[in-house]
């Protein structure tokens, strides 16, 4: 069976979901395919992922006529980062850097399944789940995708958001440069003695950042950036020696913990493609980039790139011309490997070896001195002009 489509996304993750719906929402016929289930409505404790989402990346969201549900997301109007013996502390408001907040935290699964809840109303997008490419090819003036139900789909343009592991990717021949940082992030759920309020803080060790991330009322999410030993020995203890361990290794501001609600722990690489289009094909999200999640801007970087693909193929009238896919992939390029690199070096700067540790707190105390240089690097990380005057 074939069924032809203007835009076929592979891949339902909060990235392809997002542009799905903002395409759907101006009427364009889209398929949509995901290997997995359609997400489930979240109940009850909060999920493991957490993301923060920056302000360009809320107004996307925004754009496909999305809500997302206030009551499982957090907002947050204060960085605090500093380093572990004090030496360097920077603290960035968003009111001084001329924002309301800095964006929210919400769990991974409330906003996919948000997105995917806004699908089922658009007429012309359609979901294939439970199936995945296995092969792709040009037909004139379209691209074919051949699924593994037996299905064949076409259309002017295959986007593939199908994570780190991209099958479009492997089947369109592009390859990845990719860098493993022996750490893993521990991610930990817990429910805290003290309410937590809108201040999200992040301390740097000589052995990775600790992290603390705001849910709403006394819940927090932890990240425990750690070599792959030491966090592989960390994951063997029981609830009450790793709160003990929590509660001696992070900041006394966090409080006691009353609770552990869960736990897992995920490998840290950094990965680039080496091109992000091919002929009607684009990527986006983790199939073109995998960032160190330190600064959580990952997935803001991923629907920044489903942005500027959806205006292209908005304005265009070939959704999988040559030139609008060249334009895409030279302005998310600059923009991603600049990411890159910044989340790249803060790794190095913090974790290095002392006289590049002095150089990380360094930059915290210039961040703290200079608030014209502090209010662009927010504005930078919040996918906002940090040139743009307000
Ligand atoms: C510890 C940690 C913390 C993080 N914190 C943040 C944060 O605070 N802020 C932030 O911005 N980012 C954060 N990130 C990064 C963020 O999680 C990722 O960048 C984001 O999930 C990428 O989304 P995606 O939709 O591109 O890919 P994915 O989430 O990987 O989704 C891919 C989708 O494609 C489907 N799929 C895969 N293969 C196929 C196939 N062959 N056929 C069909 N479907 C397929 C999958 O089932 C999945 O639904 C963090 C990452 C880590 C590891």
């Amino acid at each position: 069976m074939q069924h032809d489509h203007d835009i076929i996304i592979v891949g339902g993750g909060m990235v392809g979901a997002a542009l799905a719906a903002r395409l759907g929402h101006t009427g364009l016929s889209v398929g949509l395919v995901e290997q997995g289930d359609a997400p489930t409505a979240p109940s009850g404790d909060y999920d493991l992922r957490i993301s923060s989402l920056n302000a360009r990346s809320l107004a996307f969201i925004k754009a496909s006529g999305t809500a997302l549900p206030q009551e499982r997301s957090c907002p947050f109007r204060h960085i605090d980062v500093a380093n572990q013996d004090g030496t360097g502390h920077s603290l960035f408001s968003a009111e001084e850097s001329g924002m309301e907040d800095f964006g929210i935290f919400i769990e991974n699964q409330t906003l996919q399944y948000a997105l995917w809840q806004r699908l089922e109303q658009l007429p012309s997008v359609s979901c294939y789940t439970h199936c995945a490419p296995i092969s792709t090819g040009t037909a004139s003036n379209a691209r074919t995708l051949e699924l593994d139900n037996g299905t064949t789909l076409s259309a002017r343009l295959i986007v593939g958001a199908d994570g780190a592991n991209s099958t479009l990717r492997a089947l369109a021949g592009i390859s990845v440069t990719s860098y493993d940082y022996h750490q893993r992030a521990m991610i930990i759920n817990v429910e805290t003695e003290l309410p937590q309020q809108d201040v999200s803080w992040q301390v740097f060790t000589p052995t990775g950042p600790l992290a603390m991330l705001p849910l709403p009322g006394q819940r927090a999410s932890l990240v425990w950036y750690d070599r792959d030993e030491t966090t592989k020995a960390r994951e063997q203890l029981d609830d009450d020696a790793l709160k003990t361990a929590i509660e001696t290794a992070f900041p006394k501001r966090l409080g006691g913990i009353t609770r552990i609600v869960a736990r897992a722990s995920f490998p840290i690489k950094r990965q680039h493609a080496q091109r992000y289009i091919g002929t009607r094909l684009a990527l986006i999200g983790d199939a073109a980039h995998v960032v160190h999640p330190l600064a959580g801007q990952g997935l803001n970087i991923g629907l920044h790139d489903a942005d500027t693909l959806a205006e292209i193929i908005i304005k265009g009238r070939d959704a999988g011309d040559s030139i609008n896919l060249l334009r895409f992939e030279c302005q998310r390029r600059v923009a991603n490997q600049a990411m890159i690199a910044a989340t790249d070096s803060f790794h190095h700067l913090f974790t290095g070896a002392k006289p590049l540790r002095q150089l990380g707190d360094l930059s915290l105390q210039i961040a703290e001195r200079f608030p014209l240089a502090k209010r662009m690097m927010m504005q930078q990380a919040n996918g906002l002009n940090p040139f743009k005057m307000r």
